[in-house]
Protein backbone atom coordinates (compact mmCIF):
# COMPACT_ATOMS: atom_id res chain seq x y z
CA UNK A 1 0.00 0.00 0.00
CA UNK A 2 1.72 3.32 -0.86
CA UNK A 3 -1.29 6.04 -0.38
CA UNK A 4 -3.95 5.32 2.28
CA UNK A 5 -6.68 7.61 1.09
CA UNK A 6 -6.05 5.98 -2.37
CA UNK A 7 -5.99 2.21 -0.47
CA UNK A 8 -9.42 3.65 1.32
CA UNK A 9 -10.79 4.92 -1.15
CA UNK A 10 -9.95 1.89 -3.59
CA UNK A 11 -11.97 -0.26 -1.04
CA UNK A 12 -14.53 2.19 -0.10
CA UNK A 13 -13.73 2.13 3.65
CA UNK A 14 -15.19 4.96 5.87
CA UNK A 15 -12.98 5.48 8.79
CA UNK A 16 -9.17 4.74 9.77
CA UNK A 17 -8.20 6.46 13.34
CA UNK A 18 -4.86 5.93 15.31
CA UNK A 19 -4.72 6.14 18.99
CA UNK A 20 -1.69 5.87 21.20
CA UNK A 21 -0.43 6.89 24.62
CA UNK A 22 3.66 6.97 25.14
CA UNK A 23 3.93 6.09 28.49
CA UNK A 24 1.46 3.29 27.93
CA UNK A 25 3.95 2.29 24.75
CA UNK A 26 0.47 2.27 23.18
CA UNK A 27 0.10 2.01 19.72
CA UNK A 28 -3.60 1.13 18.35
CA UNK A 29 -5.43 1.27 14.70
CA UNK A 30 -9.23 1.21 14.43
CA UNK A 31 -10.56 0.67 10.86
CA UNK A 32 -14.11 0.91 10.00
CA UNK A 33 -14.99 -0.55 6.45
CA UNK A 34 -18.79 -0.40 5.66
CA UNK A 35 -21.83 0.42 8.12
CA UNK A 36 -24.17 0.00 6.21
CA UNK A 37 -25.54 -3.21 7.82
CA UNK A 38 -25.27 -2.00 11.30
CA UNK A 39 -22.05 -0.83 13.46
CA UNK A 40 -18.75 -1.64 12.57
CA UNK A 41 -17.91 -4.89 14.20
CA UNK A 42 -14.41 -7.34 14.36
CA UNK A 43 -11.90 -8.39 16.48
CA UNK A 44 -8.86 -6.52 18.06
CA UNK A 45 -5.57 -8.13 17.03
CA UNK A 46 -2.06 -7.94 19.13
CA UNK A 47 0.43 -8.43 16.85
CA UNK A 48 3.98 -6.94 16.47
CA UNK A 49 5.51 -8.47 13.44
CA UNK A 50 4.86 -5.40 11.43
CA UNK A 51 7.74 -4.46 9.09
CA UNK A 52 6.66 -1.34 8.84
CA UNK A 53 3.49 0.97 10.34
CA UNK A 54 1.92 1.07 6.98
CA UNK A 55 1.82 -2.73 7.13
CA UNK A 56 -0.03 -2.80 10.43
CA UNK A 57 -2.51 0.04 8.59
CA UNK A 58 -3.53 -2.78 6.00
CA UNK A 59 -3.75 -5.53 7.90
CA UNK A 60 -6.04 -3.58 9.97
CA UNK A 61 -7.74 -2.40 6.60
CA UNK A 62 -8.28 -5.79 5.02
CA UNK A 63 -9.24 -7.48 8.41
CA UNK A 64 -12.02 -4.90 8.94
CA UNK A 65 -12.99 -5.30 4.78
CA UNK A 66 -13.30 -8.94 5.69
CA UNK A 67 -15.35 -8.68 8.24
CA UNK A 68 -17.88 -6.34 6.32
CA UNK A 69 -18.05 -9.53 3.61
CA UNK A 70 -18.29 -11.96 6.84
CA UNK A 71 -21.45 -10.15 8.19
CA UNK A 72 -23.45 -9.35 5.31
CA UNK A 73 -22.57 -13.19 3.79
CA UNK A 74 -23.96 -14.89 7.35
CA UNK A 75 -27.16 -12.42 6.95
CA UNK A 76 -26.06 -10.35 10.47
CA UNK A 77 -26.59 -6.78 10.70
CA UNK A 78 -22.87 -5.65 11.58
CA UNK A 79 -20.67 -3.54 9.06
CA UNK A 80 -16.76 -4.36 9.62
CA UNK A 81 -14.65 -3.39 11.69
CA UNK A 82 -11.43 -4.45 13.21
CA UNK A 83 -8.37 -3.24 15.47
CA UNK A 84 -4.90 -3.65 15.78
CA UNK A 85 -2.40 -3.19 18.77
CA UNK A 86 0.86 -2.67 17.97
CA UNK A 87 2.88 -4.41 20.48
CA UNK A 88 4.15 -8.10 21.88
CA UNK A 89 1.06 -10.00 22.27
CA UNK A 90 2.88 -11.63 25.50
CA UNK A 91 3.32 -8.64 27.38
CA UNK A 92 2.30 -9.20 30.79
CA UNK A 93 0.51 -5.23 31.77
CA UNK A 94 -2.35 -5.74 29.85
CA UNK A 95 -4.58 -4.28 31.91
CA UNK A 96 -3.82 -0.27 30.94
CA UNK A 97 -3.09 -1.21 27.36
CA UNK A 98 -6.73 -2.63 27.10
CA UNK A 99 -8.52 -0.19 28.98
CA UNK A 100 -6.84 2.42 27.08
CA UNK A 101 -8.20 1.07 24.13
CA UNK A 102 -11.20 1.09 25.70
CA UNK A 103 -11.56 4.45 26.44
CA UNK A 104 -10.69 5.35 22.41
CA UNK A 105 -13.69 2.52 21.36
CA UNK A 106 -16.02 3.95 23.62
CA UNK A 107 -15.15 7.57 21.95
CA UNK A 108 -16.72 6.05 18.67
CA UNK A 109 -20.24 5.85 20.32
CA UNK A 110 -20.97 2.18 19.24
CA UNK A 111 -19.59 2.98 15.72
CA UNK A 112 -17.17 0.27 16.59
CA UNK A 113 -18.00 -2.60 18.42
CA UNK A 114 -14.62 -5.23 19.07
CA UNK A 115 -13.87 -8.59 20.24
CA UNK A 116 -11.14 -11.11 20.69
CA UNK A 117 -8.69 -11.95 18.16
CA UNK A 118 -5.28 -13.22 17.34
CA UNK A 119 -3.01 -12.27 20.70
CA UNK A 120 -5.90 -11.38 22.55
CA UNK A 121 -8.03 -13.10 25.05
CA UNK A 122 -10.88 -12.72 26.72
CA UNK A 123 -9.54 -11.33 30.18
CA UNK A 124 -8.07 -8.58 27.54
CA UNK A 125 -12.17 -8.14 26.55
CA UNK A 126 -12.90 -7.52 30.13
CA UNK A 127 -10.01 -5.06 30.90
CA UNK A 128 -11.97 -3.50 27.71
CA UNK A 129 -15.23 -3.49 28.78
CA UNK A 130 -14.58 -1.72 32.51
CA UNK A 131 -14.15 1.44 29.87
CA UNK A 132 -17.00 0.50 26.95
CA UNK A 133 -19.89 -1.59 26.80
CA UNK A 134 -18.85 -1.91 22.89
CA UNK A 135 -17.57 -5.08 22.55
CA UNK A 136 -18.99 -8.06 22.35
CA UNK A 137 -16.89 -11.37 23.24
CA UNK A 138 -17.06 -11.77 26.95
CA UNK A 139 -16.96 -14.83 29.15
CA UNK A 140 -20.78 -15.23 29.98
CA UNK A 141 -20.27 -14.32 33.86
CA UNK A 142 -19.94 -10.86 31.80
CA UNK A 143 -23.10 -10.47 29.76
CA UNK A 144 -21.49 -12.86 27.19
CA UNK A 145 -21.74 -15.66 24.76
CA UNK A 146 -18.36 -17.69 26.70
CA UNK A 147 -16.60 -20.32 24.34
CA UNK A 148 -17.43 -19.57 20.81
CA UNK A 149 -15.51 -22.10 18.97
CA UNK A 150 -18.43 -25.27 19.60
CA UNK A 151 -20.57 -23.08 18.08
CA UNK A 152 -18.10 -22.30 15.04
CA UNK A 153 -17.69 -26.06 14.58
CA UNK A 154 -21.37 -26.48 14.17
CA UNK A 155 -21.52 -23.36 11.52
CA UNK A 156 -18.82 -25.45 9.60
CA UNK A 157 -20.55 -28.44 10.03
CA UNK A 158 -23.62 -27.23 8.37
CA UNK A 159 -21.71 -26.05 5.41
CA UNK A 160 -20.44 -29.07 5.51
CA UNK A 161 -24.21 -30.56 4.99
CA UNK A 162 -24.75 -28.16 2.19
CA UNK A 163 -21.87 -29.35 0.56
CA UNK A 164 -22.61 -32.92 0.90
CA UNK A 165 -25.91 -32.09 -0.54
CA UNK A 166 -24.54 -31.17 -3.34
CA UNK A 167 -21.99 -33.40 -4.31
CA UNK A 168 -24.27 -36.77 -2.89
CA UNK A 169 -27.88 -36.06 -2.65
CA UNK A 170 -28.21 -35.94 0.61
CA UNK A 171 -27.00 -33.59 3.57
CA UNK A 172 -25.95 -37.02 5.54
CA UNK A 173 -22.16 -37.61 7.09
CA UNK A 174 -23.08 -40.86 8.08
CA UNK A 175 -20.01 -42.67 6.85
CA UNK A 176 -18.21 -40.31 5.34
CA UNK A 177 -14.71 -40.21 5.83
CA UNK A 178 -13.64 -36.31 7.00
CA UNK A 179 -9.61 -35.75 7.51
CA UNK A 180 -9.33 -32.85 10.05
CA UNK A 181 -6.12 -30.75 10.14
CA UNK A 182 -5.84 -29.32 13.62
CA UNK A 183 -7.19 -30.00 16.88
CA UNK A 184 -7.57 -27.26 18.76
CA UNK A 185 -10.20 -24.91 20.10
CA UNK A 186 -12.37 -25.58 17.06
CA UNK A 187 -11.03 -28.97 15.60
CA UNK A 188 -11.72 -30.77 18.63
CA UNK A 189 -15.16 -29.63 18.86
CA UNK A 190 -15.30 -30.41 15.34
CA UNK A 191 -14.34 -34.20 15.77
CA UNK A 192 -16.62 -34.62 18.57
CA UNK A 193 -19.60 -33.27 16.40
CA UNK A 194 -18.95 -35.19 13.41
CA UNK A 195 -18.61 -38.32 15.14
CA UNK A 196 -21.87 -37.77 16.82
CA UNK A 197 -23.10 -37.33 12.99
CA UNK A 198 -21.77 -40.71 12.07
CA UNK A 199 -18.27 -39.65 10.02
CA UNK A 200 -15.65 -41.79 9.71
CA UNK A 201 -12.81 -39.55 11.10
CA UNK A 202 -8.69 -39.36 10.41
CA UNK A 203 -6.74 -36.79 12.59
CA UNK A 204 -3.66 -34.65 12.60
CA UNK A 205 -1.71 -32.24 14.81
CA UNK A 206 1.47 -31.37 15.51
CA UNK A 207 0.47 -31.69 18.93
CA UNK A 208 1.04 -35.75 19.61
CA UNK A 209 -0.97 -35.16 23.02
CA UNK A 210 -4.15 -33.51 20.77
CA UNK A 211 -4.11 -36.38 18.46
CA UNK A 212 -4.25 -38.78 21.25
CA UNK A 213 -7.12 -37.99 22.95
CA UNK A 214 -9.10 -37.67 19.86
CA UNK A 215 -8.04 -41.53 18.75
CA UNK A 216 -8.93 -42.22 22.40
CA UNK A 217 -12.31 -40.60 22.56
CA UNK A 218 -13.75 -41.35 19.47
CA UNK A 219 -11.52 -44.07 17.55
CA UNK A 220 -10.03 -41.55 15.07
CA UNK A 221 -7.76 -42.82 12.65
CA UNK A 222 -4.15 -40.52 12.96
CA UNK A 223 -1.68 -39.56 10.51
CA UNK A 224 1.72 -36.89 10.48
CA UNK A 225 0.64 -33.52 9.83
CA UNK A 226 2.04 -33.46 6.34
CA UNK A 227 0.53 -36.70 5.64
CA UNK A 228 -3.28 -35.20 5.96
CA UNK A 229 -3.19 -33.56 2.47
CA UNK A 230 -2.62 -37.27 0.75
CA UNK A 231 -5.24 -39.31 2.72
CA UNK A 232 -8.78 -40.76 0.69
CA UNK A 233 -11.21 -38.81 1.93
CA UNK A 234 -14.47 -37.77 1.19
CA UNK A 235 -14.02 -34.19 2.95
CA UNK A 236 -10.54 -32.22 3.71
CA UNK A 237 -11.23 -30.66 6.90
CA UNK A 238 -8.73 -27.48 7.61
CA UNK A 239 -8.59 -26.18 11.05
CA UNK A 240 -5.12 -25.13 11.94
CA UNK A 241 -3.54 -22.72 9.39
CA UNK A 242 -4.07 -20.67 6.27
CA UNK A 243 -2.80 -20.81 2.85
CA UNK A 244 -3.39 -24.95 3.08
CA UNK A 245 -4.52 -24.99 -0.78
CA UNK A 246 -1.63 -23.80 -2.84
CA UNK A 247 0.40 -25.41 -5.67
CA UNK A 248 1.77 -28.55 -4.04
CA UNK A 249 -1.15 -29.49 -1.72
CA UNK A 250 -3.56 -29.05 -4.76
CA UNK A 251 -2.28 -31.42 -6.43
CA UNK A 252 -2.17 -34.28 -4.15
CA UNK A 253 -5.69 -33.79 -2.53
CA UNK A 254 -7.57 -37.02 -2.89
CA UNK A 255 -11.26 -35.09 -1.42
CA UNK A 256 -14.46 -34.00 -3.08
CA UNK A 257 -15.17 -31.50 -0.78
CA UNK A 258 -13.13 -28.83 1.07
CA UNK A 259 -14.64 -27.37 4.28
CA UNK A 260 -12.90 -26.24 7.50
CA UNK A 261 -12.92 -23.41 10.08
CA UNK A 262 -9.27 -22.29 8.88
CA UNK A 263 -8.98 -18.82 7.84
CA UNK A 264 -7.59 -17.84 4.23
CA UNK A 265 -7.79 -21.45 3.16
CA UNK A 266 -6.60 -20.16 -0.38
CA UNK A 267 -2.54 -19.07 -0.80
CA UNK A 268 -3.76 -16.78 -3.38
CA UNK A 269 -7.05 -16.39 -5.22
CA UNK A 270 -6.06 -18.67 -8.09
CA UNK A 271 -6.28 -21.13 -6.36
CA UNK A 272 -9.59 -20.50 -5.82
CA UNK A 273 -9.93 -20.46 -9.89
CA UNK A 274 -8.11 -23.96 -9.65
CA UNK A 275 -10.24 -25.67 -7.23
CA UNK A 276 -13.16 -25.50 -9.25
CA UNK A 277 -11.45 -26.16 -12.78
CA UNK A 278 -10.32 -29.59 -10.98
CA UNK A 279 -14.09 -30.19 -9.68
CA UNK A 280 -13.55 -29.61 -5.98
CA UNK A 281 -16.63 -28.24 -4.22
CA UNK A 282 -14.79 -25.60 -2.24
CA UNK A 283 -16.42 -23.64 0.81
CA UNK A 284 -15.35 -20.33 1.40
CA UNK A 285 -14.09 -19.68 4.79
CA UNK A 286 -16.09 -17.02 5.54
CA UNK A 287 -19.09 -18.75 4.96
CA UNK A 288 -17.81 -21.92 6.95
CA UNK A 289 -16.33 -20.21 9.96
CA UNK A 290 -18.62 -17.99 10.35
CA UNK A 291 -20.93 -19.34 13.15
CA UNK A 292 -18.56 -18.28 16.02
CA UNK A 293 -19.20 -15.01 15.28
CA UNK A 294 -22.76 -15.43 14.13
CA UNK A 295 -23.15 -16.95 18.15
CA UNK A 296 -21.34 -14.32 19.64
CA UNK A 297 -22.78 -11.18 18.43
CA UNK A 298 -26.31 -12.99 18.50
CA UNK A 299 -27.01 -11.10 21.44
CA UNK A 300 -26.45 -7.42 20.66
CA UNK A 301 -29.95 -5.21 20.46
CA UNK A 302 -31.77 -8.07 21.65
CA UNK A 303 -31.29 -8.30 25.51
CA UNK A 304 -28.41 -10.93 25.89
CA UNK A 305 -27.81 -14.28 24.97
CA UNK A 306 -30.55 -17.35 24.34
CA UNK A 307 -28.47 -20.39 23.09
CA UNK A 308 -31.26 -21.62 21.30
CA UNK A 309 -31.85 -18.18 19.36
CA UNK A 310 -28.06 -17.90 18.41
CA UNK A 311 -27.78 -22.20 17.54
CA UNK A 312 -30.86 -21.88 15.20
CA UNK A 313 -29.20 -18.52 13.30
CA UNK A 314 -25.75 -20.61 13.15
CA UNK A 315 -27.70 -23.66 11.51
CA UNK A 316 -28.01 -21.19 8.63
CA UNK A 317 -24.90 -20.81 7.35
CA UNK A 318 -26.54 -24.46 5.47
CA UNK A 319 -28.56 -21.99 3.52
CA UNK A 320 -26.35 -19.55 3.03
CA UNK A 321 -24.15 -22.53 1.44
CA UNK A 322 -26.75 -22.89 -1.08
CA UNK A 323 -27.38 -19.27 -1.73
CA UNK A 324 -23.42 -19.44 -2.58
CA UNK A 325 -23.63 -22.58 -5.04
CA UNK A 326 -26.87 -20.78 -6.78
CA UNK A 327 -24.71 -17.85 -7.60
CA UNK A 328 -21.98 -19.87 -8.21
CA UNK A 329 -24.22 -21.26 -11.23
CA UNK A 330 -26.18 -18.38 -11.85
CA UNK A 331 -22.92 -15.91 -12.63
CA UNK A 332 -20.92 -18.76 -13.59
CA UNK A 333 -18.17 -18.22 -10.59
CA UNK A 334 -15.65 -19.99 -8.37
CA UNK A 335 -17.54 -20.62 -5.10
CA UNK A 336 -15.13 -18.14 -3.58
CA UNK A 337 -15.83 -15.05 -5.82
CA UNK A 338 -19.82 -16.49 -5.66
CA UNK A 339 -19.64 -15.60 -1.64
CA UNK A 340 -18.81 -12.00 -2.35
CA UNK A 341 -21.02 -11.55 -5.03
CA UNK A 342 -23.95 -12.83 -2.40
CA UNK A 343 -22.33 -10.41 0.34
CA UNK A 344 -22.24 -7.33 -1.82
CA UNK A 345 -25.74 -7.85 -2.77
CA UNK A 346 -27.14 -7.96 0.37
CA UNK A 347 -24.91 -4.54 1.35
CA UNK A 348 -26.50 -2.96 -2.05
CA UNK A 349 -30.31 -4.50 -0.96
CA UNK A 350 -29.86 -3.24 2.32
CA UNK A 351 -28.63 0.15 1.47
CA UNK A 352 -31.83 0.42 -0.88
CA UNK A 353 -34.30 -0.44 1.68
CA UNK A 354 -32.42 2.38 4.34
CA UNK A 355 -32.96 5.28 1.63
CA UNK A 356 -37.02 5.49 3.28
CA UNK A 357 -36.99 7.54 6.13
CA UNK A 358 -38.05 6.12 9.32
P1 LIG B 1 -6.19 -23.17 17.89
O1 LIG B 1 -4.92 -22.41 17.97
O2 LIG B 1 -6.95 -23.46 19.15
O3 LIG B 1 -5.94 -24.58 17.16
C1 LIG B 1 -5.12 -24.74 16.05
C2 LIG B 1 -4.55 -26.16 16.12
O4 LIG B 1 -3.81 -26.41 14.93
C3 LIG B 1 -3.60 -26.38 17.29
O5 LIG B 1 -3.97 -27.55 17.99
C4 LIG B 1 -2.23 -26.54 16.61
O6 LIG B 1 -1.37 -27.42 17.33
C5 LIG B 1 -2.64 -27.12 15.28
N1 LIG B 1 -1.65 -26.96 14.21
C6 LIG B 1 -0.81 -25.93 13.98
N2 LIG B 1 -0.05 -26.18 12.91
C7 LIG B 1 -0.44 -27.38 12.43
C8 LIG B 1 -0.04 -28.18 11.32
N3 LIG B 1 0.93 -27.80 10.49
N4 LIG B 1 -0.66 -29.36 11.13
C9 LIG B 1 -1.63 -29.78 11.96
N5 LIG B 1 -2.05 -29.07 13.04
C10 LIG B 1 -1.46 -27.88 13.27
O7 LIG B 1 -7.10 -22.36 16.85
P2 LIG B 1 -8.68 -22.45 16.67
O8 LIG B 1 -9.33 -21.40 17.47
O9 LIG B 1 -9.11 -23.87 16.79
O10 LIG B 1 -8.82 -22.00 15.16
C11 LIG B 1 -8.49 -22.87 14.07
C12 LIG B 1 -8.66 -22.10 12.76
O11 LIG B 1 -10.01 -21.66 12.64
C13 LIG B 1 -7.81 -20.85 12.66
O12 LIG B 1 -7.44 -20.65 11.30
C14 LIG B 1 -8.75 -19.74 13.11
O13 LIG B 1 -8.39 -18.49 12.56
C15 LIG B 1 -10.05 -20.24 12.52
N6 LIG B 1 -11.24 -19.73 13.21
C16 LIG B 1 -11.45 -19.99 14.52
C17 LIG B 1 -12.59 -19.51 15.15
C18 LIG B 1 -12.89 -19.82 16.60
O14 LIG B 1 -14.06 -19.73 17.00
N7 LIG B 1 -11.91 -20.22 17.40
C19 LIG B 1 -13.52 -18.72 14.42
C20 LIG B 1 -13.28 -18.47 13.07
C21 LIG B 1 -12.13 -18.98 12.48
Amino acid sequence: MESIFEYMQTYDFENLFFCQDKALDFKAIIAIHDTTLGPATGGCRMWQDYTSEMDAVEDALRLARGMTYKYAAAGVNLGGGKAVIIGDPKRTDREPVFRALGKFINRLGGKYITGEDVGTTLQDMEYIRMETEHVVTLPTYLGGAGDIAPMTAYGTIRAMQACCKKVYGSDSLEGKQVAVQGLGAVGHNMVEQLHELGANLIVTDIDPAKVDAMTARFGADAVESEAIYDVDCDIFCPCALGKVINDDTLSRLKCKIICGSANNQLAEERHGDRLEEAGFVYAPDYITNAGGTIYDTDRLGVGGVSHERGKAKVARIYDNMQQVFEIADRDRLPTYQAADRMAEERISQIAEVKKYAD
